[in-house]
């Protein structure tokens, strides 16, 4: 008999296409089996019962350095060149395997924590294979769903760089870990090392993930058009902090296949251009949102989308006043999935998805009443409202806990860690 789960009379925010309206889901195996009003529970099936609460896809954070838990708040009041000094030239260095590990593990949790059931953890903490798996150990650990992106940060050349990225595909346990080819990219590292890291991902059949496009205009149409010269225009490629990309260059990106995160937050607070969210979208790309780091940022996505949405509307040209609460959600939830390359298996209550789900509970003074269900998740909500997540039909958090860690004692061991390492 199919293991079953009934999240009962609850307000469903669906997200494809966004819309609201009363009723059930029921999960089978981990699986979204049916969506509507008075579904029957099955015998012995759990019933969770989300009367006055929200119900809704887990969000989806495209673009996260989840390693860096540990130096949260490090590094207020940076520009891009100061966190390259700080968090990468300075406190990336001093992170052992152990640091790893407590760091991606906090880091995945508070994702959890806050409703974020999916990620993609842009991992550029590979200094050995140590510190790799590391990583790897702490995602399953956690329960998250994840897309590791692979950064080769050892040392030696092109051979090294594939023998190491063929290892971690190996190693990875499958479920709900995926992998991509996290790359430097063009604008960052030479064009030979670039063409190493677009050839790997071919050999590998992994998408790339990038910073591309958020280090002036000059250095983006450079870098795009070395892409293009070289073959490189990938589909599933995404563009991270695509801002600095004119129109037309936004066109190409979206006629190759490509998608986009954006990092409102951090891309305003660090000077990585003003997010191109609004833009991009209008040239058809699929974009999302990302938390970046918690470096220098909070890493919910209630905040990242009011910064998405706040700053969008006020666009400089004076064009966003269209953009909605309903988009910036959908950013959140089903077009993370497929800049995420998951679109087909979460960021939506659509039967047949995994059943990753968040019962916000919005009974709280600052929460409550709820008029609009998605103007409140959007403009009022924040991760108190957080009471019950489903990874795959798993409950990880329940009646506002996450049930299969400790979380006092994590802390405990990720601030010595951050101590020794901020020491
Ligand atoms: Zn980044």
């Amino acid at each position: 008999m199919a293991n079953s789960l009934l999240i009962r009379n609850g307000m469903l925010i669906d997200t494809d296409p966004v819309a609201a309206r009363p009723g059930d889901v029921l999960v089978e195996d981990g699986v979204i089996t049916a969506v509507g009003p008075d579904l029957p529970a099955a015998d012995g099936a759990e019933v969770i019962d989300a009367t006055g609460r929200i119900v809704m896809p887990g969000f989806v954070d495209t673009h996260r350095h989840t390693w860096q838990a540990g130096i949260r708040s490090a590094a207020p009041d940076i520009t891009f060149t100061g966190y390259l000094e700080r968090v990468l030239g300075e406190l990336a260095p001093r992170y052992r395997p152990e640091d790893v590990y407590l760091g991606n593990l906090a880091g995945a949790l508070e994702c959890l924590d806050a409703g974020i059931t999916t990620l993609v953890d842009w991992c550029h903490i590979n200094f050995t294979p140590a510190h790799t798996d590391a990583v790897i150990e702490a995602l399953e650990h956690a329960g998250i769903r994840a897309v590791l992106g692979y950064c080769h940060g050892g040392d030696g050349g092109p051979e090294s760089m594939a023998a190491e990225a063929r290892r971690v595909r190996e190693a990875l346990p499958g479920g709900l870990l995926t992998m991509a080819l996290a790359a430097l990219g063009p604008e960052i590292v030479s064009p030979r090392q670039a063409l190493d890291e677009w050839r790997l991902a071919r050999d590998l059949d992994l998408p790339v993930t990038v910073h591309m496009g958020g280090h002036g205009a000059e250095s983006a149409e450079r870098g795009l058009a070395f892409l293009h010269e070289n073959g490189l225009l990938d589909p599933g490629t995404t563009y991270i902090h695509p801002n600095c990309y004119t129109g037309d260059a936004l066109k190409r990106i979206a006629g190759s296949g490509g998608t986009a995160s954006v990092s409102p937050l951090v891309e305003a607070e660090l000077g990585i251009g003003y997010p191109a969210t609004g833009r991009a979208r209008a040239s058809g790309i699929p974009t999302a949102l990302g938390g970046d780091t918690v470096a220098s940022a909070p890493g919910d996505m209630f905040s990242v989308m009011r910064v998405a949405y706040a700053l969008e509307r006020a666009r400089p040209d004076g064009l966003g006043m269209d953009f909605t609460t309903r988009d910036v959600l959908r950013m959140a939830t089903i077009e993370g999935a497929e800049v995420a390359g998951l679109g087909e298996v979460t960021g939506s209550l659509r039967p047949g998805k995994q059943a990753d789900i968040v019962v916000l509970r919005m009974d709280a003074l600052g929460h409550a009443p709820v008029h609009d269900p998605i103007g409140a998740v959007v403009l009022s909500a924040d991760t108190r409202a957080v009471d019950t997540v489903l990874v795959g039909g798993g409950v990880v958090k329940r009646d506002g806990r996450l049930v299969h860690h400790d979380v006092p004692s994590l802390v405990a061991a990720l601030g010595e860690s951050a101590a020794r390492l901020t020491a």
